[in-house]
């Protein structure tokens, strides 16, 4: 940062201010994290420098030696991490990946189904807004308004009447496992291609902690930045190496240019350091401390989705205490946490406002905070949620966190630059 300071100072001291932001408040995304030093490094590289469309040893450009070493070693490892026969490593978001599945599976007007948006689903997975709701016909599934988790019946039911080309699992706020394997049985029962996309538990399916989709999907689409704690991307993965060779093609020359070696670069830390021993510990860790999140909120009143969560994440039911999303993401951002309102299943509320606030467990987690410190942070949530109007509270709420924040370190090599 220091050379960024003398040429730019204005960007310089903003992300000096970024770092101060994210060393001081509790990060509750569900779909952040922070990666490792090693991977900041390879993102910030000379790779970034590189033009490389193709693929390792089959580019358009020169000079491609070493940036084809790194996305061979980025291929081979996450084939080895999820047991998968082919892998393209260069889509540049989860967005980007779905896309590239979508332009090799279907053509425009071909019908998809996948979960609700205000379900638990992703904007990819057909929502009205985005590509996939535009050229596609779409027809949506979501969790049962009893047990607010999937109900494989009622999804076979729905697919076999609506007979999709494209069923697709996998999600953003759905905190329970995923039946991989009903799911083929319904893709099966229908003729439907089955993919599943695990952006948000990649890190807990690599780790033995969620079972692999790779067995039973024809294609599984990731992020790199969620649980699996890379650089921000995506990446495909199929256990057909002839599929591969197509997706391949879809994501370029379909419909990406050349791809990011620096980024790559990162992932290819960011799994090998996925494939150490200490990475299971991280995510055994990540699930017992959204445990303890989840129940000590119970304990403080609050509803949490189907009662529970098997993962990373949860959803906040604040209907119960009589406040909205919006309401309060608005009141624990007061006191420097960082969380994001969500859809409830069956919400009354628009997106915009919503009824839920999503919490997950892989930022904090990786800061080094176990079971103790998330029964703290419930109490802190609940402290503030229920006393909303309480400054005595609030400025309580804030000094804990300072607190538990100092106590865990965050990239303690970084200094926020100073203007001379
Ligand atoms: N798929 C799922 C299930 C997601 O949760 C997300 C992001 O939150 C994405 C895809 C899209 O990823 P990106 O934001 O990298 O495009």
């Amino acid at each position: 940062l220091e050379f960024l300071l003398e040429t730019d100072p204005a960007i310089a001291s903003l992300i000096g201010s970024e770092l101060g932001r994210q060393r001081s408040h509790l990060e509750l995304i569900a779909s952040e994290n922070f990666t490792s030093p090693a991977v900041l490094a390879a993102q910030g590289s000379v790779l970034t420098n590189k033009y490389a469309e193709g693929l390792p040893s089959k580019r358009y450009y020169g000079g491609c030696e070493f940036v084809d070493e790194i996305e061979q070693i980025a291929i081979d490892r996450i084939k080895q991490l999820f047991g998968a026969a082919a892998a393209n490593v260069q889509p540049h978001s989860g967005a980007q990946a779905n896309f590239a599945v979508f332009l090799t599976l279907l053509n425009p007007g071909d019908k998809i189904m996948g979960m609700d948006l205000s379900h638990g689903g992703h904007l990819t997975h057909g929502s009205p807004v985005n590509f996939s709701g535009k050229w596609f016909e779409v027809q949506h599934y979501g969790v049962s308004p009893e047990t607010e988790q999937l109900d494989y019946d009622m999804i076979r039911e729905q697919a076999k009447k609506y007979r999709p080309k494209l069923l697709i699992c996998g999600y953003s706020a759905y905190p329970r496992i995923i039946d991989f394997a009903k799911f083929r049985e319904i893709a099966d029962e229908v003729g439907a291609y089955l993919m599943a996309d695990i952006a948000h538990i990649a890190g807990l399916v690599a780790t033995g902690y969620h079972p692999n989709p790779l067995p039973y999907c024809d294609v599984v689409t990731t992020t790199t930045h969620k649980t699996l704690r890379g650089p921000r991307g995506g990446l495909i993965m199929t256990r057909d190496a002839e599929l591969g060779k197509k997706l391949d093609k879809s994501v370029f020359p379909g419909s990406q240019g050349g791809p990011l070696e620096h980024v790559i670069a990162g992932k290819a830390v960011a799994f090998g350091e996925a494939l150490q021993p200490a990475f299971k510990t991280y995510c055994g860790n990540v699930i017992a401390n959204a445990q303890a999140l989840s129940s000590q909120l119970q304990q403080r009143g609050f509803k949490i989705v189907s009662g529970g969560t098997d993962n990373h994440l949860m959803l906040v039911d604040l209907r119960s205490i009589g406040m909205t999303g919006k309401q309060a993401d608005l009141l624990v951002s007061d006191v420097n946490i960082t969380a994001n309102k969500n859809t409830v299943p069956f919400d009354p509320e628009s997106p915009f406002v919503t009824s839920g606030l999503r919490l997950g467990s892989p930022a904090m987690t990786t800061r080094g905070m176990s079971t103790t410190e998330f029964v703290e942070i419930a109490n802190i949530i609940a402290d503030r949620l229920l006393n909303p109007e309480d400054d005595k509270v609030a400025n309580d709420c804030i000094r804990r966190i300072a607190t538990l924040c100092e106590g865990f370190p965050l990239y303690p090599h970084l200094s926020i630059p100073v203007p001379a």
